[in-house]
């Protein structure tokens, strides 16, 4: 049974795709087959990977248009293979186009969770490294979820922004996929010498921990964390010790453990 997990927040800049690289290599280190599916026109993921625009044959919008058209898909061909032994399908700014296709597509909604249905079976996780826009890309990967994982930058009172998030994720729970659940909240970014991390955690729980897991672990602000991303690796094979890596390792655990 492979499970399907959004990393959503409609704010950029909150360390989504960081968490999609750093959860997808760590669940694959663990042994897990994993799918990393890029949903955001700006590739960030893919570049993340270190492939570029000019590389790519193939990408998300390809499979996805070709599914609205009905026409044959080969996944496989969409599919890439990263040598830290995760997969990926690849995006680039093809998909914005994608997205205004949708809004005339039969079931528009669920174009993706159709699309993922095909090679569901060979994965163990497939992780949607989400847009920062809760437009329909985003509202067809939360179709497509069992469940969410919020990154929330750990600097900022983030109450105010989850609102729209949590609303929207309760909208998509009563019309298309009442299975979905948020997993829970993840706190990124976080400068340990001052305690706005922990009053963030504070504020978060007051305002949604009845209803939400927020994770134990928090991820550290690490220049290294951010210099993955030009190396197309992931944080623990550019620098197993950081205190990035550490916390990203810690973070899989509690993925893992439920
Ligand atoms: P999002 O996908 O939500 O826009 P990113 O994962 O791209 O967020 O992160 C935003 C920026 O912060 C990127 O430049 C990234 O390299 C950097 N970054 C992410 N996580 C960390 C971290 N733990 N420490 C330092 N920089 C980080
Ligand atoms: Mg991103």
């Amino acid at each position: 049974m492979s499970k399907v997990i959004a990393i959503c927040n409609q704010k950029g800049g909150v360390g989504k795709t960081t968490t999609t690289v750093n959860l997808g290599i760590g669940l694959a280190n663990s042994g897990k087959r994993v799918l990393l599916v890029d949903a955001d026109p700006q590739g960030d993921l893919t570049a993340s990977l270190g492939w570029f625009e000019n590389d790519l044959k193939a990408t998300l919008a390809t499979g996805l248009e070709k599914l609205i058209l009905d026409d044959l898909i080969n996944t496989e061909d969409i599919i890439l293979h990263h040598p830290e032994g995760a997969d990926l399908i690849p995006s680039d700014i093809g998909l914005a186009g994608t997205e205004t296709m949708l809004v005339n597509t039969m079931s528009r909604e669920i174009v993706l969770k159709t699309y993922l249905e095909a090679v569901k079976e060979k994965y163990d996780y497939i992780l949607i490294d989400c847009m920062p826009s809760l437009g329909m890309i985003t509202v067809n990967a939360l179709a497509a979820a069992d469940g969410v994982i919020v990154p929330v930058q750990a600097q900022y009172l983030p109450v105010k922004g989850m609102t729209q998030l949590m609303k929207t994720i309760g909208k998509v729970q009563r019309s298309i996929n009442p299975e979905l659940r948020v997993e829970g909240i993840l706190l990124t970014l976080a400068d340990m010498r001052t305690n706005l991390a922990r009053s963030t955690a504070e504020n978060l729980r007051e305002s949604y921990g009845q209803a939400v897991k927020i994770y134990d672990t928090v991820i550290p602000i690490a220049t290294k964390a951010a210099e993955t991303s030009a190396a197309g690796k992931s944080i623990y094979r550019y620098d197993k010790s950081n205190a990035a890596a550490k916390a990203y390792e810690r973070f899989t655990e509690e993925v893992l453990n439920g």
